[in-house]
């Protein structure tokens, strides 16, 4: 594999280029934003170029479809009142100090207990454990619920994981391991869905063509609502 870079306008397109043996140039963009270029054995380098070039716009159009899925933090100050989402829904902390470290959910509030009601980075912490612990428990439902489609739509054995992401709700990998942000535990379960059913939807489709588009729609035809839902409340 070697990386090459175009320049196209103000913008420079970075790509990965494999040589196989096929009768056709293709370009692909990925989830996490690589352009992979296949392109038959000994083709000229020019020939790529120009290539990549005349598609440039798509490209970039892809990338930054890619990118506008992706999550934005607020500042947050960690103290009492102030409202933290949980599965769609504000709730206020309701911070107070004790020997024993607890999170939970009680009255409306999301009552942490902590040692230290000034180490905000601490709240922060327990708050972000207490998140974690909910996510495992619920994303695991959601996935069980899909298994079916998973099945339907790959041979592959797929599993599930989950980590804190800055830049993306989910993605899907090759190998058929798809991973979903911790942060949409703050979203509602629908929203959630919405994203483990598009990454299901690229074990069949690994990018964002009208193939793609279309199983989506078929397998969640609401999936546009779900989106716009979720981008509304999480960034
Ligand atoms: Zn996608």
């Amino acid at each position: 594999m070697e990386f090459n870079s175009i320049k196209y306008g103000n913008s420079s397109i970075d790509f990965q280029l494999v040589y196989k043996e096929r009768k056709t140039l293709s370009i692909k963009v990925f989830p996490d934003t690589t352009v992979v270029v296949s392109a038959p054995c000994k083709t000229p380098m020019e020939k790529i170029v120009e290539k990549v070039k005349s598609k440039a716009e798509w490209i970039l159009k892809q990338k930054s479809f890619f990118l506008s899925y992706e999550p934005r933090t607020l500042d947050k100050t960690y103290q009492s009142g102030e409202g933290h989402l949980y599965l769609g829904k504000t709730y206020r902390l309701k911070i107070t100090e004790s020997k024993n470290k607890s999170t939970k959910l009680k009255g409306g509030y999301i009552w942490i207990e902590t040692k230290d009601k000034s180490q905000t980075q601490k709240i922060k912490e327990q708050l972000n454990e207490w998140y974690k612990s909910k996510a495992i428990i619920h994303f695991n439902t959601l996935y069980e619920n899909r298994l079916g489609l998973a099945k339907e739509l790959s041979e592959k054995q797929t599993s599930l994981k989950y980590k804190w992401l800055n830049n993306r709700w989910g993605s899907c990998f090759i190998n058929g391991t798809i991973y979903l942000n911790l942060e949409l535990i703050k979203a509602p379960k629908e929203c959630i869905d919405y994203v483990l059913v598009h990454e299901i939807c690229h074990l069949e489709h690994h990018n964002h063509s009208s193939s793609f588009y279309q199983l989506l729609s078929k397998k969640l035809p609401n999936w546009k609502a779900s989106k716009e839902k979720l981008e509304k409340l999480l960034s």
